[in-house]
């Protein structure tokens, strides 16, 4: 292996990624066993679980994983506490979990305030807190926050979605500031418009996907696999001088 192709070589890490077996977390997680790490991953259902451990195992590779409402009390403590149970480190830890609820201005409901903050922003601050403890410790890892357009951009109709998305960056620059010293690095990931369940109701609004598609320079949604190698990226000792960083993968989307 090469210099180069070492910097982005995961062999013997060790990965959380919350909501890792299903959605956009499920390409995270693959990519990261494709690059060589191990992944522990955390979500309150089963669901994409069996399709993991098939790809892991074809790699040989070690998954596991803990079922878990992060929303819930000390939950940030029984993950690291399960966690560490199998694994020596905690290399990366990717906060991918999140939930977007939409309605009109008037009708959104305080509950659905509540929710989407506590699994987008609440939850993602109690496991970073629990993990830097471990990290600080070992005098290394990576902290990979997943925002959206909404991190930067209003989000109409997703209120809570936007201000937790916008608390993620700033979270981030947070953490990065304070981590440094001790060798970690914390970066966030802004998804731009990506074809999965959670977008399928606005790609089937002709209205909204033609918006959507005259504002994207590439002209296209993009695929999950067009995501990974950032996230392979921001794992890997190829950004250990990158920290604090929001990188947009949007195909151009907030250039317009
Ligand atoms: P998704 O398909 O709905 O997946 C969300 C994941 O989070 C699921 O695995 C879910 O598992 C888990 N999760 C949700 N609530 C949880 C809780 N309380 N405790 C533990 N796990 C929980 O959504 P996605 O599209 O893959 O989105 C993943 C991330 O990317 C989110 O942060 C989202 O905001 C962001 N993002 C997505 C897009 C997009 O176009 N899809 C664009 C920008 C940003 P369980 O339901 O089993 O718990």
């Amino acid at each position: 292996m090469s210099d180069v192709q070492n910097l982005f070589d995961l062999t013997g890490k060790v990965a959380i990624v919350t909501g890792g077996a299903s959605g956009l977390g499920k390409y995270y997680s693959q990519a990261l066993l494709d690059a060589g790490a191990d992944v522990f991953v955390v979500s309150r259902s089963k669901k994409g679980w069996q399709g993991l451990q098939d790809f892991a195992a074809q790699r040989g590779r070690k998954v596991a994983f803990f079922t878990q409402d992060l929303t819930a009390d000390g939950a940030a403590n029984r993950v690291i506490r399960e966690f560490k149970q199998t694994f020596p480190t905690l290399d990366i830890l990717i906060n991918n979990a999140g939930v977007q609820i939409r309605n009109d201005l008037v009708a959104y409901k305080d509950d659905d305030w509540q929710k989407v903050i506590d699994v987008n922003l609440n939850a993602l601050y109690y496991l970073s807190h629990e993990a830097a403890k471990v990290m600080i410790e070992q005098k290394s890892g990576k902290i990979i926050n997943i925002g959206s357009m909404q991190s930067f951009r209003a989000g109409k109709f997703i209120y809570p979605y936007a201000a937790s998305k916008h608390g993620v960056i700033g979270l981030t620059k947070a953490y990065a500031d304070a981590l440094a010293p001790y060798g970690i690095q914390v970066n966030s990931l802004a998804p731009g418009y990506i074809d999965t369940d959670m977008t399928k109701a606005l790609q089937e609004d002709d209205v909204r996907n033609t918006e959507i598609l005259n504002h994207i320079p590439a002209g296209h949604w993009a695929k999950p696999s067009e995501l990974v190698g950032t996230i392979v990226y921001l794992s890997s000792a190829a950004s250990n001088y990158v920290t604090g960083a929001t990188i947009p993968v949007d195909g151009g989307y907030l250039l317009r």
